[in-house]
């Protein structure tokens, strides 16, 4: 359930609704608004519902107390009603703006990750992506650099300014990665790895939530959720496709994901065109669609020379590739952005 407090409520009033919600064994979250300030009682209520609604209620400066019907609380709208923005070094996700990450698959050397990332910041990605630890379907196959590759990434950021996002598999690994990382990726298999998902809302980076690849959206958010309830806000979530009936593409983009996500909640929403469809002919239109749609930006994979990828060599746009699908996304995003204002309330 949500506290609104009435505008001039004091910071005594809002003191005293959080102390009554904390010695009810709930923990509080407080929402400064531009007009209201809102307090999130989050915990399990059950049967205390009726109690907690009423005493609460009856707090000085409380104006309501309104129960919420969805299972998510802190990633929803209704809590948060103004959109996430998210700034990391230069880069400003959720702002209206379109955020590019790009950069390999996997991490294969120095070369081959600094080649990449003077590439695609040159042609207008803003974040530079690269798997250091990588969770592959066969254990036979290339696992990632690990330490090494953050090293790499953490170069590449110096030589480029652009700040560095790649994917945490496992809760130990976290400290090493945020040191290194500017944002955390968790990856599709690990939607609902909750010790992860709880880990990572202790950590000070950003965090990007892919969609698990048989989630259904409320379970995602709920997954959002898990990070936002132990303490962090910043977290981004990433559409990268769904398992469906259909195999002519490696799974289904579901770009009805973005304007979904657009009324439920406030976080910032990115679509990867590139595990979405694994063909690097369908990235292009893909992402052009994502952009249409809503997203606030787009991740995609990048290699110098595709052929000789250790991991999703199929999937990777080359340099070129990327240029000419840039040169297409930045006046549809003008488009698209315009339309937004326009149709936005004055
Ligand atoms: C990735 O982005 O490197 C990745 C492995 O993606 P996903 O978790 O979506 O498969
Ligand atoms: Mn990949």
């Amino acid at each position: 359930m949500f506290v609104v407090m009435v505008a001039d409520a004091t910071e005594a009033d809002i003191i005293g609704v959080k102390s009554h919600i904390l010695a009810e064994g709930m923990t509080p979250y407080e929402h400064r608004g531009a007009e209201r300030l809102v307090v999130a009682v989050v915990g399990e209520i059950g049967s205390r519902r009726n109690h907690l609604l009423e005493r609460l209620g009856g707090l000085p400066g409380v104006e309501r107390v309104t129960p919420i019907s969805k299972p998510y609380k802190l990633t929803s709208r209704e809590f948060r009603p103004e959109d996430t923005v998210i700034r990391v070094l230069d880069a400003v996700i959720g702002d209206g703006s379109l955020t590019i990450m790009a950069g390999p698959c996997s991490v294969e050397s120095r070369e081959q990750l600094l080649e990449t990332a003077e590439g695609v910041k040159a042609a207008g990605a803003t974040i530079l992506r690269g798997g250091a630890f990588k969770p592959r379907t066969s254990p036979y196959s290339f696992q990632g650099l690990g330490v090494e590759a953050l090293r790499y990434l953490a170069e590449a950021r110096e030589l480029t300014g652009l700040p560095v996002i790649t994917e945490v598999m496992e809760s130990n690994q976290l400290d090493i990665v945020a040191e290194y990382a500017d944002i955390v990726q968790i990856g599709t298999r690990n939607m609902q790895n909750f010790s992860l998902l709880n880990a990572c809302g202790r950590t000070q980076r950003p965090v990007m939530l892919k969609r698990g690849y048989g989630a259904t959206i409320e379970e995602w958010l709920m997954a959002a959720e898990y990070i936002l309830a132990s303490g962090n806000p910043n977290v981004i979530l990433c559409e990268r496709g769904i398992r469906t009936f259909e195999t002519a593409t490696r799974n289904t983009m579901d770009v009805s994901a973005m304007p979904v996500l657009d009324t439920l909640t406030h976080l910032p929403v990115v679509a990867d065109p590139s595990h979405a469809t694994g063909k690097r002919s369908l990235v292009p239109p893909l992402a052009m669609a994502s952009v249409a749609a809503g997203a606030d930006g787009i991740m995609v994979e990048v290699h110098p020379r595709p052929e000789e990828a250790l991991s999703d060599g199929p999937q990777q746009l080359t340099l070129q590739m990327f240029r000419d699908m840039m040169a297409k996304l930045t006046p549809l995003h003008r488009l698209v952005a315009s339309d937004r204002r326009a149709a936005a309330p004055a």
